[in-house]
């Protein structure tokens, strides 16, 4: 008895935790889906990182998807969300997450919020959340999204990443979603001591790497770490970096 008794209010717990986020996502058909992307695409690949995979569970990913993709929002795939852009595979938006180790309450810099999705995520981890998107269409899209699904204490931005965000510098972590063929001197810059990066860095139809990126006594340490296909970073003239 006692044993049921403990479980129900563990049950309990769960939900009232639940019941904070956001979205107050029920446990419907999409949780379970959620669940269950979790277990074969993250935990079978090695995320361990309990709030990284809190985060996963809570974010609604199939509302950042648009329309006819929507039914494959939790594939094993990145899916295209117009413009020619792509939201990320999940593994990557939880490689990239749980590399940078997000404590609540640190200022995370994201270039190329795209569909808004990672965005959340890092919000969830309860980061204070600065992206900057340089396609005016995709940043309204993520702007509705976000607040559609209760995300509201982001502030993002529609313009050249590449620059960074340098009124709120330094940031504590900065990653980035597009690849440049180098790594953007500003982004260095405003990586506050003790801070990482994650970056895909090469060109379009090369390979490219994910590298973190380091600050340590103000110098800057990285290593190569994932290999990766990331959409080019641009200009305002739509050239590549
Ligand atoms: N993080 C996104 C992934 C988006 S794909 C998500 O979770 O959905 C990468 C995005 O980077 C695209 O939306 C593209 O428009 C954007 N991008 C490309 N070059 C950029 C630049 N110089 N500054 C900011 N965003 C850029």
């Amino acid at each position: 008895m006692k044993g049921v008794l403990s479980c129900w209010i563990m049950i309990l717990l769960f939900s009232a935790a639940a019941g904070q986020s956001p979205q107050n996502q029920s446990r419907g058909e999409e949780w379970v889906r959620r669940e269950e992307m979790i277990k074969t695409q993250l935990i079978a690949r090695g995320i361990t990182s309990a709030r990284v995979l809190e985060a996963f569970q809570k974010v609604p990913r199939h509302r950042f998807v648009p329309d006819p993709y929507r039914r494959y929002a939790y594939a094993d795939q990145p899916l295209p969300i117009g413009e020619g852009q792509t939201i990320s595979q999940p593994y990557i938006v939880a490689y990239m997450t749980e590399i940078l180790d997000i404590k609540p309450g640190e200022k995370v810099l994201e270039i190329g919020t795209g569909s808004g999705y990672q965005a959340a995520i890092l919000s969830e981890m309860e980061a204070l959340v600065y992206s900057v998107e340089i396609n005016p269409v995709l940043s309204e899209m993520a702007r509705k999204a976000l607040a559609g699904t209760g995300y509201e204490n982001l502030r993002l931005k529609t313009g050249d990443g590449y620059q960074g965000w340098p009124e709120h510098a330094p940031y504590d972590a900065v990653l980035v979603t597009c690849s440049p063929s180098a790594i953007p001197g500003p982004l260095k810059e405003q990586l506050a001591e003790g801070g990482r990066m994650i970056i895909p860095v090469g060109k379009q139809y090369t390979i490219q790497y994910l590298v973190l990126l380091e600050k340590k006594n103000g110098k800057i340490r990285q290593k190569n770490v994932l290999p990766v296909r990331f959409v080019p970073m641009v200009n305002e003239k739509g050239k590549n970096y």
